[in-house]
């Protein structure tokens, strides 16, 4: 039993559970100091792998979790207090087990905004209110709470540079909370256990996770110095460096602010402040890396905003474009993509990168999602749930923004019609071939010229590199002509269905669903996720969303795009148009700019939508558990 007995007998203090979740961290985080302030603390993490679900994390998000929990375990036994931990059935149960225990008053809890969460802290909301606990829940994660973003007339925005324009114009002040110098500890004995009793990592897991120490520190004062290390030595050049991949060109803060080991608002404020002097100075170049890595951090709260405002995005696309768009449910391709044995080496190098890793730079999660929606055909959800399983940093909602950015689901993303090549992306992002040699050492020794389209290179260059397409490095799962032409038929036909069901249609309310939901798959699991509308106790309580964003309903902007093509007779897509754009890009690609309108608004959101992909992927349990398995295949 963990727990302490430092309370002294002073039965009329105060006492709070302080429900820690994805908030580690002692410094800025309201609930842990409210509490303090209060009285006696009874900090408490619980884990309850039943009610992931779905969305169980994978091994590298686990092992992020569980050196977090020992960090932040050390630092509040520091302060006076011990981190209990419990594994459970029923947070619910844990929580009131606490209370029980300890005689506790109050529970305190910083707010979690992704689909799932929200639902489950809203219950547990309501329960622990009608035993009349008092329940009291913070700010912790973001700049802008998504209920404090609304347009003139109340509706949700749907665009990013909307939203983000409109957040400027806010100028909220960022209040910082102090870290409480001492914690007192109330006594109660619970069921808690040891961090490696929480079972946050199998043995089998353990030799694969050793490499991870070598790379990361997790736990909140590493962030603060990874924070203090990037503004310091890289945010200057970020605007020039954020597009390199490899190194340390980006801030690498995206694990720490996904568990909370930093909070937001430190980093704004440090980075504004950069930003500020370097105003001053004069300095244009620092000013713009200032202002696009503040604009980073607007799409992590944009992500945010957008599952608040559009809570069934973890398992359909907001826009209904894709509801009747035939996915290519292969499972041979699936895992040929996963394995990163496609024959595009820039794909595969990524792929290979982020097993052997679990991280991958924003460009080149671009370009593997992009290549499995729209040269493989595969369903958006079968890669966001494969990225979740194995990304240190999976993030739900920075990971739903992301595949729905490039699938064609949100009007600002990339559209569903654009296919890149990765031949041309990998001379723009890798021009001398070495990230491709690092990760691919099958084909370490072909020279720059072909590193990235090796099917085209003269048989005696591939002999000489030691490379046999087909043996040692495959050859294209498929052309990327054919792959466009297909592209091209797939919209094709998903418009003429979506014609047809328009046309049958009674104009009542229905469902939006992705067709992947009708794809037959090895095996589905189901997943809660009900929108509910309640009443909440003060203003600075969380907020469970509402369905009725008219802007949305009224304004379905992805049809106007998709017809406004068709009547000027570029419908027909072709790949070569895209190749003239040297690189291969369009207006939005250096950013992911990414937003919500949805026609499906008008349609009430399902109250249990199930989600499903194809079993392997969905267990991480069944993944290869080495790099070496992994590539061998
Ligand atoms: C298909 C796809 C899936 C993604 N899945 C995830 C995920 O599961 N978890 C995750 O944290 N990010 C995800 N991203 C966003 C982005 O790739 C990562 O946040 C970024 O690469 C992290 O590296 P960094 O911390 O060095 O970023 P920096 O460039 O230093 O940015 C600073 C911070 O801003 C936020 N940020 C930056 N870009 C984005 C973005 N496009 N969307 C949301 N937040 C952003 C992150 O919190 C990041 O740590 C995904 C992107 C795509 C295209």
């Amino acid at each position: 039993m963990d727990g302490g007995s430092s309370e002294s007998p002073n039965m009329g203090c105060n006492k709070t559970i302080v429900w820690f979740r994805r908030d580690l961290r002692i410094e800025d985080n309201p609930a842990l100091a409210a509490a303090a302030r209060n009285g006696f603390v009874y900090p408490v993490y619980i884990w309850c792998p039943k009610e992931e679900g779905q969305f169980y994390p994978g091994r590298v998000s686990r092992w992020w979790l569980k050196q977090s929990l020992a960090h932040l375990k050390q630092s509040l036994k520091s302060l006076g207090a011990d981190l209990v931990l419990m594994k459970t059935q029923s947070t619910i149960f844990s929580l009131l087990e606490c209370i029980n225990a300890t005689g506790a008053t109050k529970v305190a809890f910083n707010c979690l905004y992704d689909p799932i969460s929200l639902v489950r802290d809203h219950n547990i909301k309501e329960k622990l209110v009608e035993l009349e606990i008092s329940v009291q829940s913070y700010n912790a994660d973001l700049l802008y709470e998504p209920w404090d973003v609304y347009d003139e007339n109340g509706n949700a925005f749907t665009t990013f540079k909307e939203y983000w324009d409109k957040c400027h114009l806010l100028q909220k002040e960022l209040v910082s909370t102090l870290p409480p110098w001492k914690l007192q500890q109330a006594a109660g004995m619970v069921g808690s256990c040891s961090i490696e009793e929480l079972g946050l990592e199998n043995e089998s897991e353990k030799s694969s996770n050793a490499l991870l120490a070598r790379a990361w520190s997790p736990g909140w004062s590493n962030a603060d110095k990874a924070l203090a290390e990037f503004v310091e030595n890289h945010l200057l050049e970020y605007a020039k460096n954020r597009q390199h991949l490899g190194g340390t060109s980006t801030s690498l803060l995206s694990p720490y602010l996904h568990f909370g080991e930093v909070s937001v608002g430190k980093v704004f404020q440090k980075v504004r402040l950069k930003q500020i002097l370097w105003a001053r100075e004069g300095n244009a170049s620092g000013e713009q890396s200032a202002e696009l890595f503040l604009r980073a951090i607007g799409l992590r709260e944009y992500s945010r905003y957008i599952c608040f405002n559009f809570p069934f995005t973890h398992e359909r696309s907001l826009l209904s474009s894709l509801k009747f768009f035939p996915w290519h449910a292969s499972q041979d391709n699936f895992k040929a993509w996963r394995l990163g044995r496609t024959g595009y080496p820039l794909v595969d190098a990524g792929m290979r990168e982020l097993w052997a890793t679990g991280w991958i730079h924003n460009r080149i999660r671009v370009i593997v999602s992009c290549f499995a929606v729209k040269v493989l055909l595969l369903p958006w959800k079968w890669g966001m749930k494969y990225f979740w399983d194995t990304l240190l940093d999976a993030d739900l909602e920075s990971d739903i923004l992301g595949w729905q950015y490039i699938s064609g689901s949100l009007p600002d993303g990339h559209e569903l019609e654009r296919l890149d090549d990765p031949q041309i992306q990998g001379s723009k992002y890798d021009p001398d071939g070495e990230y491709i040699r690092h990760w691919l050492p099958e084909l370490a020794r072909m020279p720059t010229e072909w590193i990235h389209h090796p099917w085209d290179a003269p048989q005696t260059v591939l002999q000489a590199s030691g490379v046999e397409l087909g043996l040692n490095y495959p050859t294209p799962i498929v052309e990327l002509d054919l792959a466009a032409n297909r592209l091209t038929e797939a919209i094709i036909k998903m418009r003429e269905i979506e014609a047809a069901a328009g046309a049958n249609s009674n104009g009542t309310n229905e469902v939006v669903m992705d067709n992947a939901d009708r794809i037959q798959s090895v095996g589905t699991t189901n997943v809660a996720a009900a929108a509910k509308t309640c009443a909440t106790n003060s203003s600075n309580d969380q907020k469970v969303p509402t369905i009725h964003n008219s802007k949305v309903s009224n304004n379905p902007l992805s049809r106007k795009r998709s017809k406004a093509k068709e009547e000027k007779g570029e419908f027909q897509y072709n790949i070569r148009n895209n190749v003239q754009n040297e690189a291969g890009t369009s207006k939005f690609d250096d950013d992911l700019c990414s937003t919500a309108e949805s026609s499906s608004s008008k349609k009430p959101s399902t109250s249990r939508t199930s989600f499903s992909v194809p079993q392997f992927c969905s267990s991480s349990k069944e993944l290869p558990q080495s790099s070496e398995e992994h590539t061998d295949r």
